[in-house]
C-alpha cells in the first residue's frame, strides 16, 4: 500500500528540534512579558474577504499564495497567510480599537502556497507584535529596540542588520506611483511579466521585483524619498536620530516597499546574509489606514512579524544553541531486575519535588543494565540512580555519567543530598 506522507512544504518537528523551538519560544515570550506586551490568539481560518480586503488584491499573497477553499456551507475560507489582518479583525470585533491603546503579540502557523526551499515553507510560523492606538515615533522606536534586544538575547545581533524606509502617506505614494509609471512607460516591454501586470495595478511593487533586468531598468527611476510629505519625513528623521542616540545601527533602503498594501510611514526589515535569498527574518511597519479599510474605527497601528523557521535556521548556522539543549534528562533512574517499580515511581516523585530544577527520566519496560545505561547517555543525563533488585531495597547505586565512571552505593535517603552535591 502507498504510504501517506506529509504535505509538501509542511514540516514535522521531531523531539530534538522541538527543544530548539521551545528555547526560542520561551526566550521571546518571556521578553515580551517583561516589556508588558499581551498575547492575542485568533483562529487559523478566517473569511477569505478579510485577507483580500486588507492585504490587497494585487499582492503575491492574495494573487497566488493563499490556501482558499469552500467549506461545507459554501463559504469561502482561507488559512491565514499572516497575522496582522486577523489581529485587527479580532481587536475590532471585541472593542479593543475604540479610544484605547494596546500592545499585543501572537504566535502560530501561517499558510502560503509558495515554492518550498530552505527558509521558505507552505506552513511556517510567525511571532508578531501589533500595537494599536499609537501614532508617534516612540512606539516605532520601542518595537525596533525590542527586536534588537531579542537578537541580543539569542546571540544573533552580529548577524542581523536593520533596514528602514518611509512610505509616506497614501497620496505621496500615489504621486510617486504616477512618476514611476511615467518613467517606466517607454520601457514597459522590457519588464518581467509580473511587473508588466503591475504597471496598471500596483506599480510600486515593481520596485520589489527580483528580476535582474527589471532591477537594471529601475536604477535611474524616481525615488520615493522625494515624494514624502513633510510630516512623515520629520517623523522618519526623528526616528533615525533616536536610533543613532540609542546606538542602534541601521541602513536606509529606499527600495524597501514591503509586499503588502497596507503600510504607510515607517517600514523596516531585519535581514541576515547567512540565509541566501531568504534573508529577511523580521519585517514590519506602520499601517494607520488598515482599520478604516476594514470598516473599523480609525486606529493608528504599527507592528512586525518574524519568521521563526528562519530564526532557527540562523541560530543553527551561527551555532548559538546552548549545549544543555541536547539533554532531555539530568538524572536517569534505572530499574534493573525487578518487576514492580511502584516504590521507585513514588521515590522519584519525591525527588522531583525536592529538586524541581532537575529533570528525572524513569526507566520503564525492564531490560539489562547496559541497555538502560545506553538510554541514559542518549538522553544526555548527567547522573544515574540505579535500583538493582526491585525497588524494595534500602540502598541504590549512583553513578555520574560524565568524566570517569564512578559508581557507588548509598542509602535511598541520601540520594537527594548526593544529587545536590554533584549536579547543582
Ligand atoms: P519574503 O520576501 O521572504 O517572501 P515576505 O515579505 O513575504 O517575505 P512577510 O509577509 O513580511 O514576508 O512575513 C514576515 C516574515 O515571515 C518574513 O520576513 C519571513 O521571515 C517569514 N516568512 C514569510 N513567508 C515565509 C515562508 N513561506 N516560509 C518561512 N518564513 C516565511
Ligand atoms: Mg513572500
Amino acid at each position: 500500500m502507498q504510504k501517506i506522507k506529509a504535505i509538501r512544504g509542511m514540516n514535522d518537528v521531531l523531539p530534538q528540534e522541538a527543544l530548539r523551538w521551545q528555547y526560542l519560544e520561551q526566550i521571546s515570550a518571556s521578553l515580551l512579558a517583561r516589556w508588558g506586551y499581551q498575547e492575542l490568539r485568533f483562529p487559523v481560518l478566517e473569511n477569505t474577504a478579510l485577507f483580500k480586503r486588507s492585504i490587497g488584491e494585487v499582492t503575491d499573497i492574495v494573487e497566488k499564495e493563499m490556501y482558499t477553499f469552500e467549506d461545507r456551507n459554501g463559504d469561502s475560507l482561507t488559512l491565514r497567510p499572516e497575522g496582522t489582518a486577523c489581529a485587527v479583525r479580532a481587536a475590532e470585533e471585541h472593542g479593543l480599537l475604540y479610544n484605547q491603546t494596546h500592545k499585543l503579540w501572537y504566535r502560530g502557523p501561517m499558510y502560503r502556497h509558495e515554492r518550498p526551499q530552505k527558509g521558505r515553507y507552505r506552513q511556517f510560523h510567525q511571532l508578531g507584535v501589533e500595537c494599536f492606538g499609537y501614532s508617534g515615533v516612540d512606539i516605532e522606536l520601542e518595537l525596533i529596540q525590542f527586536c534588537q534586544r531579542l537578537w541580543q538575547e539569542l546571540s544573533l545581533n552580529d548577524h542581523i542588520t536593520l533596514q528602514i524606509n518611509t512610505l509616506g502617506a497614501a497620496k505621496d505614494r500615489a504621486e510617486f506611483g504616477k512618476a514611476l509609471h511615467a518613467y517606466l512607460m517607454p520601457v514597459k516591454d522590457q519588464l518581467d511579466e509580473d511587473s508588466k501586470r503591475r504597471m496598471d495595478s500596483n506599480v510600486l511593487r515593481i520596485l520589489d521585483s527580483k528580476d535582474p533586468s527589471t532591477q537594471h531598468l529601475l536604477q535611474a527611476a524616481p525615488v520615493m524619498g522625494d515624494f514624502i510629505n513633510p510630516r512623515d519625513q520629520a517623523q522618519f528623521d526623528e526616528l533615525k536620530a533616536s536610533l543613532y542616540e540609542l546606538g542602534i545601527a541601521y541602513i536606509v533602503n529606499p527600495a524597501l516597499v514591503r509586499g503588502l498594501d497596507y503600510y504607510n510611514g515607517l517600514v523596516f526589515e531585519f535581514v541576515t546574509d547567512k540565509l541566501g535569498a531568504q534573508a529577511t527574518v523580521c519585517a514590519g511597519g506602520r499601517y494607520d489606514q488598515l482599520a478604516v479599510k476594514m470598516g473599523a474605527t480609525a486606529t493608528p497601528a504599527v507592528g512586525f512579524a518574524m519568521g521563526l523557521e528562519r530564526l532557527l535556521l540562523l541560530m543553527q548556522e551561527v551555532d548559538v544553541f546552548p549545549e544543555a539543549l541536547q539533554r532531555t534528562a539530568d538524572v536517569y533512574v534505572a530499574v534493573v531486575g525487578g518487576s514492580s517499580n511502584r516504590r521507585v515511581l513514588a521515590l522519584v516523585e519525591k525527588w522531583r519535588d525536592k529538586l524541581p530544577n532537575l529533570r528525572f527520566l524513569t526507566h520503564c519496560g525492564g531490560g539489562k543494565y547496559n541497555s538502560q545505561m545506553k538510554k541514559a547517555f542518549t538522553a544526555g543525563a548527567r547522573a544515574a540512580v540505579i535500583f538493582d533488585v526491585d525497588g524494595t531495597q534500602e540502598e541504590v547505586r549512583v553513578r555520574l555519567l560524565e568524566g570517569i565512571a564512578d559508581t557507588k552505593t548509598i542509602s535511598v535517603e541520601k540520594v537527594v543530598t548526593w544529587l545536590l552535591e554533584n549536579l547543582q
